[in-house]
């Protein structure tokens, strides 16, 4: 990391004026003084220490942001490279024909659209999107769509694979594709948020459908970003079409035709697999330490359905903060103050540490939900847990895998460990297509069979292959897709 570049030597001699969430503190540069739009500070960043210069955007909103920071907390790797390394090394163990993996190392379509967008004060903004659809001979393209200002080509590249992945190991109908938009949702109005996914949706035309490729949500969107996306859609279709197209998107709000348990869906499938590889292992859950990266959708519904358990939180990590509690954090309670908060950030019933400790601390089970490329050979050398179940999709690294594997930490990776989400995502297509409600108990009931049935066949390939746990879940997958392009051959 550049750290160093951009750091200031001292800030020696200026008086601290606030604490944001970005900084620990902030000092007027040059001793000016006002918070318009655009003002410079000097910022004591939170996490890496570092005096930086920072500005203030959107000081109505509170929001102070520095753009260097969110560019420091993620160590931008070439994703999609570590993807097709991983499916190469799957390759190696089995063998598989060379010219089906040719097909699966590349993506089907990949769309960037740069749309304009009118801004509350009037202004107009150009934002830019993606969508890469990987694969879809198993299905329609699926898969999430993300709100971030890193997002890019690559990333969307690997995501989508990792979704091709993730369907077939789930032995549900779908193919692989992921979107996202180069936005931080934070720096814009809720009014200026419901234009700009309206106007992304139909930029994306119809190279989205509900028989052909459906978004759902991802890192920073939502069930309300999806309704908008679903209402644009219908808008744009002939009015005898409107009541069709209600599967174009999952992970509706359960009223405009989402399905119950969607919204806990990937922190409940998380919690089914470790139920089972607890009960794999004879490990008791109950005392169970555990620690979180991400605190959003995932993290903080893993936690909360962990409870059942009387497993003990005892370390969280968010872009605002990170906090600890050794005698336990309480979930709910947990998610109640980042819902007002907007942040784990001076939680008052823990205590702040820093990115090492939280790494450093002590647990049986370490949870990743937030970003990639978390996992590094140097955070995994730190970690002492039994366990890292991977709700993020690639949160560990090429280096950071062999750690892991060296130090014995078993690991349920992310293809099969989150893909309680898009397992339902499948049961609210097909809720719409029939016209169905089912309940919660029925949901929970299919959600846990099918995962349970994918961990089942990725812990025997491990077994069978004497593999560790991503490169048998890469054989399960792959293995699918094989047989079905031998089956159907290659038009013409
Ligand atoms: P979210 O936006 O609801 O939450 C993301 C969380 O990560 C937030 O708490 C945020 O503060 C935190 N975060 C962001 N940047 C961080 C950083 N640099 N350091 C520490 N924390 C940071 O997103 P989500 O839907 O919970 O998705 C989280 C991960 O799970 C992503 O990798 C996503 O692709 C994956 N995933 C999500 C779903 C789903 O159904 N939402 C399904 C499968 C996989």
């Amino acid at each position: 990391m550049k750290k160093n570049n951009r750091s200031r030597k001292d800030s020696e001699g200026l008086t601290p004026i606030a604490t944001t969430k970005e900084w620990k503190l902030l000092y007027f540069q040059h001793g000016r003084a006002g918070l318009e739009e655009g003002s410079e500070f000097i910022g004591l960043c939170r996490h890496c220490e570092l005096r930086d210069i920072c500005s203030i955007s959107k000081p109505e909103s509170g929001v102070w942001r520095c753009a260097y920071y969110k560019a420091l907390t993620r160590k931008k790797t070439n994703l999609y490279e570590n993807v097709i390394n991983q499916l190469k090394k799957a390759e190696d163990v089995v063998h598989f024909d060379q010219d089906i993996c040719r097909i699966l190392a590349e993506t089907t379509n990949e769309l960037i659209v740069h749309f304009p967008v009118k801004m509350d004060g009037g202004t107009v903004t150009m934002l830019t999107g993606y969508r890469v659809q990987h694969n879809n001979v198993l299905g329609p393209f699926k898969g999430g769509l993300r709100f971030h200002p890193l997002v890019d080509i690559d990333e969307i590249r690997a995501l989508s694979t990792l979704m091709t992945w993730k369907t077939a190991i789930a032995n549900i109908p779908f193919g692989g594709a992921k979107g996202g938009l180069q936005i931080d949702p934070a720096d814009y109005s809720i009014e200026e948020l419901e234009k700009i996914t309206r106007r992304f949706t139909f930029a994306l035309g119809n190279n989205i459908g509900p028989e052909y490729d459906i978004p759902a949500p991802d890192v920073n969107t939502n069930p309300q970003i999806m309704a908008w996306i679903l209402d644009t859609y219908m808008s744009t279709v002939t009015p005898n079409e409107r009541n069709r197209c209600l599967h174009v998107v999952t992970g509706k709000p359960i009223e405009s035709g989402g399905s119950q348990g969607r919204n806990k869906a990937t922190g409940q499938g998380i919690v089914f697999l470790i139920e089972k590889w607890a009960k794999d292992h004879g490990f008791n859950l109950k005392g169970a330490t555990y620690t979180v990266q991400g605190f959003g959708n995932v993290g903080s519904w893993t936690a909360r359905l962990m409870k059942k358990h009387g497993s003990k939180l005892i370390a969280v990590e968010d872009i605002t903060g990170i906090i600890l509690n050794k005698e336990g954090i309480n979930p709910d309670d947990l998610t109640d103050y980042v819902k007002e908060h907007g942040g784990v950030l001076d939680y008052p019933k823990a205590k702040p540490i820093d990115h090492k400790t939280l790494f450093n601390t002590k647990a049986d089970i370490f949870i990743p939900a937030a970003l990639e490329n978390q996992i590094t050979a140097e955070t995994a050398e730190m970690l002492n847990v039994k366990l890292v179940a991977e709700g993020a999709n690639g949160p560990t690294d090429p280096e950071g895998d062999k750690v892991l594997q060296r130090k014995k930490i078993d690991l349920i990776p992310d293809i099969l460990c989150n893909s309680g989400g898009v397992i339902v995502s499948y049961f609210e297509w097909l809720q719409n297509k029939r016209s169905e409600f089912w309940d919660l108990d029925e949901v929970d009931y299919k959600l846990h069979k099918m995962i349970v049935d994918a961990y089942e066949r990725v812990r025997d390939t491990a077994e069978k292959f004497k593999v560790d746990w991503r490169t048998a879940a890469h054989i399960v997958a792959i293995s699918r897709l094989e047989i079905v392009y031998k089956e159907r051959g290659i038009f013409p």
